[in-house]
């Protein structure tokens, strides 16, 4: 992945809303003074937090092509999105406590009973907004919590995780019914209604079933053949295809009823649609795919997406763990990075040779592009670890999270010599 900047995207959400709702709410209240003003001004502000995250993570699950780059690929795109999820969730629970707080407070006595002015009836339209805040808020915790389960088979998760439109239109209801009259007059309120606004539409847009449509190329599967270790090596010809970089990956969906996997384009473009894709058996599905899959039947793919690119000049490091090997292979092909002058020690991590997927392929190509091959064999007793790498300036990763956290680490203790490390992220939950 090609590494952008990591912008702290939450902590400016919650730092620049927080701040506007506090200028607002000191402009027109002043200090609270009460328990009863202090927790009504931190429903509020906590409302305001949750609503700019909630529709900042309903940009981002619309998968906007345009900020695809900006944020570093779909891949960094979807952790982000994932971080706002949590954040989201935290922060719609604190919501709700601080709402429900003076039932404790006034259990124990250390608040005396609210005097409310005025009669008059209770409006409707702010009962009902109330009752759907409480019932999305019910929903939303229950989501965040499965999403955070691991033992919820991900197909599962991404039928359920549709909910979350609808979800947000209540939340957005909510908000805009509960929220001062005044307070809309206000910067607060311009960023809250933007907001509202693109979340909603993309929310509308989930409902259509519109997400992804656009990159959409349908095709059919060209040949198959089983690699070792229960690889499966997939040749797929798309009508249309527009092309891609090496070390893209696409989504891949070889049955409607299992939906999209991400799977990264093992070859380079060609000009032809004609991708590979090399499938490890991961988990349930991909365990059934050999079984399932045919020459001649249908595919479709979405993409390009991802940024892991790698550039030409200063020495560098390639790091595969297993099936990561993928985007490389890619890479090898690539005719782009033939032109670069590349000087690179790639390191392919397997458990045995008999397991690594297309190990000629990669020696003969590493051979002609003078690429410097270390074939690492953990069950021969070889384990990579940052020691071994040598002095460069990039380490371009793709395999386990495990192993790239350890070179991470490792490889941070090098201080200022330390080599900017890219790596794909596998997992988007
Ligand atoms: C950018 C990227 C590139 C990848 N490239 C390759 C590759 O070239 N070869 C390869 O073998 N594997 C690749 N993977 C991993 C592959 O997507 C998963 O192994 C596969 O989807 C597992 O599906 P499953 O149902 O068999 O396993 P499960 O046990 O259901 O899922 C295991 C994990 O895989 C991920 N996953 C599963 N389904 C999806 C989905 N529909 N969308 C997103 N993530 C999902 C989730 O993190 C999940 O927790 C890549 C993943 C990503 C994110």
């Amino acid at each position: 992945m090609a590494m952008k900047r990591n912008l702290p995207l939450l902590s400016l959400l919650l730092l620049v809303s927080g701040a506007l709702y506090a200028a607002a709410s000191l402009w027109q209240n002043g200090l609270p003074a009460s328990y009863w003003q202090w927790r009504r001004e931190l429903v509020m502000l906590s409302g305001v937090q949750l609503m700019t995250v909630m529709s900042a993570a309903m940009l981002l699950a619309a998968r906007p092509r345009w900020l695809e780059p900006r944020l570093g690929g779909l891949d960094r795109l979807y952790a982000r999105h994932k971080q706002l999820g949590i954040a989201a969730g935290l922060l719609l629970a604190a919501h709700w406590l601080i709402k429900l707080s003076p039932k404790l407070m006034l259990a124990l006595a250390w608040v005396a009973p609210r005097i409310k002015s005025g009669g008059g009836g209770k409006d409707p339209l702010v009962s009902l907004a109330k009752d759907v805040g409480e019932w999305a808020a019910w929903a939303v915790l229950a989501m965040v919590t499965l999403a955070l389960l691991r033992a919820v088979p991900y197909r599962f998760w991404r039928k359920l995780h549709k909910l979350f439109a609808p979800l947000y239109l209540m939340g957005a209801f909510h908000g805009l019914i509960l929220m001062p009259a005044e307070m809309w007059a206000q910067p607060v309120g311009w960023l809250l209604a933007a907001l509202m606004l693109i979340g909603s539409g993309c929310a509308l847009y989930s409902l259509a079933g519109r997400i992804g449509k656009q990159g959409q190329y349908a095709g059919r599967v060209d040949r198959i053949e089983a690699l070792p270790a229960g690889q499966l090596e997939v040749i797929c010809q798309i009508d249309g295809w527009p092309g891609h970089r090496a070390g893209q990956f696409a989504l891949v969906s070889f049955s409607a009823a299992e939906g999209a996997h991400p799977f990264t384009i093992a070859s380079a473009d060609h000009g032809d649609g004609r991708l590979r894709f090399i499938i490890k058996a991961l988990g349930d599905y991909t365990r059934r795919l050999p079984a399932e899959l045919e020459v001649g039947q249908t595919v479709t793919v979405e993409g390009p997406y991802g940024c892991f690119q790698p550039r030409g000049g200063a020495r560098q490091a390639w790091v595969a763990g297993g099936i990561g090997v993928t985007p490389f292979l890619a890479w090898l092909q690539s005719r782009e990075l033939a032109e670069k002058p590349l000087d690179v020690d790639f390191y392919y991590c397997v458990r045995s040779r008999g397991d690594a997927a297309r190990l000629e392929e990669v020696r003969q190509a590493c051979h002609q592009r003078g690429v410097r091959l270390h074939l690492i064999e953990s069950e021969a007793g070889a384990l990579l670890n940052a020691d071994m790498l040598p002095e460069v300036g990039e380490v371009w990763f793709c395999g386990p999270q495990g192993l790239g956290e350890a070179l991470r680490r490792g490889l941070k203790q090098r201080g200022a010599q330390a080599p900017a490390f890219h790596n794909e992220a596998f997992s988007m939950r």
